[in-house]
């Protein structure tokens, strides 16, 4: 005969059956509802992905041409970051199969010398990208120097002629940190497509290039800077909202739209000494809908579409664009 075991039913079983009932009436959670995370822009696993792509691109010019994409790097003076910012880089570029033609420059060095060595980068076969590390010293124009680069060269996007090709809405290198932050928002499968997008910050680095490719996407732009009245109202309307000022935690959650994509483009030190961007991360990723990290945000992706510009720019030399 089969006996029955009316053993009792633990209190874990008893909890999950009640949170189960509770998912069936979903207004019961109401308060655990309103404080659901943002949902992360991984910056850094987007740029991987970007340069695991590039592997096989770089092997493929190779094959077709017998040389690698090549990116001349150069840098001048003895800036600690500079020099970080640099090495990184050509890390990522060196796994990527891109070649680095490295120059490192002494902080005395004349903007002559300067233009010279660009002009021979400008002539060099082997050389698909120039990238020139900015800050450059103060003796030296910075304009004058990133016009030198030959605009078919131009792995940064700096030079007039591409900021021009972006205006009129039909670009060619395109700056790369914008362009990383495009990309990131199209991970989230937001759409950029007719949202209300605000750009805070009017670089030409940054804020004024991610404003017109959001344009050429589509989307309804709005660009704010220190001069902007009532630049909290403004933000909240953003669905998308893009920050490029250089003012650490600035923006708070009572700046943002309830769902919002929030990409968060500074780079700041906090009074603790760590890395934080412009945006207050633990406020707004309780109201955002996604939001982007500093440090692991916008960073690695800039280094992924340098990458990409130097790799675009060896195919279409190889007509294979
Ligand atoms: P920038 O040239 O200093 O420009 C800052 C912009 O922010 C300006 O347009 C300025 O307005 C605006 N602004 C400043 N304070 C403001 C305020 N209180 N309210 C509204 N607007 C304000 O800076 P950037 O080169 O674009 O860089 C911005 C930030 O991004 C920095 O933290 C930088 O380090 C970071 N960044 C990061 C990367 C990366 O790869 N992660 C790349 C580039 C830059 P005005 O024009 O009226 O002065």
């Amino acid at each position: 005969m089969e006996v029955l075991n009316f053993s009792p039913i633990p209190i874990v079983d008893l909890l999950k059956n009640a949170l189960l009932w509770c998912s069936v009436f979903p207004d019961d959670l109401s308060t655990e509802e309103e404080s659901v995370a943002a949902r992360l822009i991984d910056g850094k696993a987007l740029a991987l992905q970007v340069r695991e792509r590039l592997v096989g691109e770089s092997a493929a010019v190779l094959a077709k041409t017998g040389m690698k994409p090549g990116l001349a790097t150069i840098l001048v003076g003895d800036d600690p970051a500079s020099h970080q910012y640099v090495k990184s880089k050509q890390k990522a570029c060196d796994a990527a199969g891109i070649y680095i033609d490295d120059h490192k420059l002494p902080a005395s060095t004349t903007q002559a010398e300067l233009l010279a060595l660009i002009e021979k980068k400008n002539a060099d076969p082997k050389i698909h990208g120039i990238l020139v590390q900015l800050p450059l010293p103060k003796h030296i124009e910075s304009r004058v120097v990133l016009e030198a680069v030959s605009p078919n060269k131009d792995a940064d996007g700096f030079h007039p002629y591409n900021f021009g090709r972006l205006v009129e809405g039909n670009p060619v290198f395109e700056a790369c940190t914008p362009k990383g932050v495009i990309k990131m928002i199209e991970s989230t499968g937001v759409g950029i497509e007719g949202k209300r997008a605000v750009v805070l910050g009017r670089s030409n680095i940054v804020g004024k290039p991610l404003a017109l490719m959001l344009l050429q996407r589509n989307a309804t732009v709005t660009i704010c800077h220190s001069k902007t009245k009532d630049l909290a109202a403004v933000c909240r309307e953003a669905e998308l909202l893009l920050v490029a000022i250089g003012k650490a935690k600035f923006v708070t959650a009572d700046m943002v739209r309830e769902g919002a994509v929030v990409i968060d483009v500074g780079t700041n030190r906090w009074t603790d000494g760590k890395l934080c961007g412009d945006v207050d991360f633990e406020s707004v990723s309780q109201k955002a809908g996604w939001i982007s990290p500093v440090p692991g945000g916008v960073g690695p992706m800039t280094i992924a579409m340098l990458l990409e510009n130097t790799v675009e720019s060896a195919k279409r030399m190889a007509g294979m664009l």
